[in-house]
């Protein structure tokens, strides 16, 4: 397979666990729900990011990068593993970080925030919600390179072709976890933001011929704007692989579960972060992995499932972001 090819750095060495959710599963009283524990993966405090930075930092490093420069939301755990990864690389790192229209910089703010701070990230960027965060990105970039630095550009969640392949490879992990363990799943559910993991699931699971359902569940965007993103990721990692023939139809979404938007709370996903922490101490996030899981508790509560299947949820990481939510959770 052509991406074994693709030089990668190796920041989690092990495959993270599928474990069983026994609890949640009985209290839920539908199928039995799996996790697999994508938030243990390396890199400060765990997440899909790294996977992605796997193929990103490796690209920075063979072109001789000394500063890494990227953008996100103010409490963007990719702006995180990023940094985390320049940190371990020995590499400067700068953060372009959007406010929300209902939400501005704090200085004091808690979460991932904080952890940028504790990282040394060599500045931070605070720009205006209604501004064009990539644009502001790349002219924080130019700017770098007039100075004579040599600038290694990650998009927004790391979602380009390179980034995607990560998640090609967690989908073969998935894959032989499955048959060295005798399991079996009907649906797998994964959290659709920017985009690359969903698509590189998709990617690795049709290629490595899975015989489940993928599900996106998605975190900002309706259906119509979602579905063309992650194709679009998706079509980027193919050709990157030399796929071609790829069938219609590889990504579905559900857009059920946003609320008002992005990064705002809902009474679901309050509901579905306190419960799996209450039956499995298991710590999901109020953004992405929270509202996930209000998607997979509906779907079992609308009989989407018959008892004897096996559901895999993809925990996406997330949870260093809950202090700076806090009063969501009380
Ligand atoms: C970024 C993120 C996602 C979404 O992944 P994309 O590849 O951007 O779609 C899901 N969960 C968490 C915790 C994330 O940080």
């Amino acid at each position: 397979m052509i991406s074994e090819q693709i030089e990668r750095r190796i920041y989690t060495k092990e495959a993270t666990p599928i474990e069983q959710l026994a609890r949640f599963s009985e209290v839920l009283g539908g199928p039995t729900i799996y996790i697999k524990r994508d938030d243990l993966l390396g890199l400060t405090g765990g997440g899909n990011k790294t996977r992605k930075l796997e193929y990103l930092m490796a690209d920075a490093l063979k072109n001789g990068a000394d500063t890494i420069v990227t953008c996100g939301a103010l409490q963007s755990n990719h702006c995180r593993l990023t940094l985390a990864a320049a940190v371990k690389e020995g590499l400067h790192c700068q953060l372009v970080l959007q406010e929300h229209a209902h939400r501005k910089f704090d200085e004091q703010a808690l979460g991932n925030q904080q952890i940028f701070k504790l990282l040394g990230a060599e500045q931070l960027h605070i720009v205006a919600h209604d501004t064009d965060l990539v644009a502001q990105a790349l002219a924080v970039t130019e700017q770098l390179r007039r100075e004579g630095r040599k600038v290694y550009f990650i998009p927004v969640g790391g979602s380009n072709a390179l980034g995607t392949l990560g998640y090609v490879r967690a989908a073969k992990e998935i894959l032989a976890q499955c048959k060295a363990e005798g399991l079996v799943f009907k649906e797998v559910l994964v959290g659709s933001g920017s985009g690359g993991t969903h698509a590189g699931l998709a990617l690795g699971f049709y290629e490595g011929n899975a015989p489940f359902s993928l599900m996106g569940i998605n975190v900002s965007a309706p259906n119509a704007v979602q579905v063309l993103k992650v194709e679009q990721v998706l079509q980027g990692a193919a050709q990157l692989l030399k796929l071609t023939d790829l069938p219609d139809g590889l990504i579905s979404c559900e857009d059920g579960y946003v609320g008002e938007g992005y990064t705002l709370s809902t009474p679901k996903m309050v509901e579905a972060v306190k419960l799996l922490a209450q039956t499995e101490g298991i710590l999901l996030d109020a953004v992405y992995t929270g509202k996930v899981m209000a998607g997979l508790i509906d779907f079992v509560r609308q009989g989407k499932y018959k008892k004897e299947d096996k559901i895999l949820f993809i925990h996406t990481g997330g949870a260093m972001s809950l202090s700076a939510f806090g009063g969501e959770f009380i």
